[in-house]
């Protein structure tokens, strides 16, 4: 049987390489550096999940359960890799708990770290404490107490809900589009419809990219049966005027700047490279790409490599990337690794 294959990060791509391995019947041992496994949406406890409409912790909650009731993933969680080395199909990996493993391949299923809103200091996250992220909203909904405002618990009566939130902002350096939030944010929004119908819920936004088949269930939906209002603008600031915030920005159709009052402001936060992000590449000796996340080699003939032969990576370890395609890189990395495991196995004559 060939040496087991190291994966690290136990969100939904790392939960899937293993359990891919699994199937084919190749050992994994799976680090995490939290106590629990589940990754970005159990961690930060999302609500239902675009497209599929499924809580969190019933869809990745079950693939954590399934691998944590799979023999042949060991699981070591709590505890980071400190040291990587040898090479395809013989590496040394030591990890943080002191304990010293031989694995024949590594897949890096390490993520990315939330924006922090407190890098968009206009926009009042941190100042005012109605002004909150979608992850705050995903976990008041998956809480069950409803979205409220966090000031005094009331219940809004307008929310407004602002776009590209640390993503598309040269300013504060991050160029990229973070491509899940607009969905999440039309989701939310109707959510909030849902529970509140009285709620008046605005969408501030400079483009919208409900990208594929999105476009039906979120974008249109959210206007013509929920009611949703999309303001295409360009957002000033956030100020309060002592009992309702105020937004202030310029309405980029009609060229006029706009002032309207709300009780909740909700940032789309977007997806950063992990913090950890330069650590990994030292200890793993693998190369960065240009915005921080972990590069690949290739796209077509070399999918899920990375510049050192032997270690792999699947997810938005490598860039903003969905639920659905992080499960499917990481079970394409899980095959190029079970394919480079299984040819450094001696075949007995
Ligand atoms: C607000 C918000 C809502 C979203 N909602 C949806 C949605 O509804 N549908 C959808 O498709 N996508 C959604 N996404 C995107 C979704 O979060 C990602 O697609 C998904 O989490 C990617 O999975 P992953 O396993 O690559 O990374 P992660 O979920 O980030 O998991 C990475 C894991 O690696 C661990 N780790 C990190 N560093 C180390 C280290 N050094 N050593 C060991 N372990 C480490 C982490 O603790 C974590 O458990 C949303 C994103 C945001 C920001
Ligand atoms: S998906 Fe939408 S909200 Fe997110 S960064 Fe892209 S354009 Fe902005």
């Amino acid at each position: 049987m060939s040496a087991p294959i190291l994966v690290v990060g136990g969100g939904p791509a790392g939960l899937a390489a293993a359990e891919a391995l699994a199937s084919a019947g190749q050992r994994s041992i799976l680090v995490e550096k939290e106590a629990r496994l589940g990754g970005a949406p159990i961690l930060s406890g999302y609500a239902k999940l675009v497209p599929s409409g499924e809580w969190a912790k019933d869809a990745i909650g079950g693939m954590v359960r399934r691998v944590e009731a799979n023999a042949l993933v060991q699981r070591e969680p709590g505890c980071t890799v400190t040291a990587f080395s040898g090479e395809a199909g013989d590496f040394t990996a030591g990890l943080s708990n002191g304990k010293s493993l031989q694995v024949s391949a590594a897949i890096l299923c390490t993520g990315f770290t939330h924006f922090d809103s407190v890098n968009k200091p206009e926009w009042g996250f941190g100042t005012y404490p109605d002004v909150v992220t979608t992850t705050q909203v995903e976990q008041m909904i998956s809480s069950g107490n409803g979205v409220r405002c966090p000031s005094d618990g009331r219940k809004p009566q307008r929310v407004a809900i602002l776009l590209c939130v640390g993503s598309r902002d040269r300013q504060i350096g991050r160029e990229w589009c973070s491509k899940i939030c607009c969905t999440v944010s039309a989701n939310i929004a109707m959510e909030i419809r849902e529970e509140l119908p009285d709620c008046h819920v605005y969408i501030y936004y400079m483009d919208i990219r409900t990208f594929g088949l999105y476009e039906t269930k979120y974008y249109w939906a959210s206007q013509e049966v929920h009611k949703v209002k999309y303001i295409k603008a360009r957002v000033a600031e956030v100020t309060s005027d002592g009992s309702r915030l105020v937004l202030k920005a310029e309405d980029t159709l009609v060229k006029r700047p706009i002032t309207i009052p709300f009780d909740l402001v909700v940032h789309a936060i977007g997806m950063d490279p992990n913090v950890d992000n330069r650590s990994i590449a030292q200890v793993f000796g693998v190369a960065l790409e240009e915005h921080g996340f972990l590069g690949k080699a290739g796209s077509y003939a070399h999918f899920g490599e990375t510049s050192r032969p032997g270690v792999f990576v699947a997810g938005s370890a490598t860039g903003p990337e969905t639920i659905d395609d992080s499960i499917g890189q990481a079970r394409a990395a899980a095959m190029s690794a079970f394919a480079l495991a299984r040819s450094r196995t001696a075949v007995p004559a």
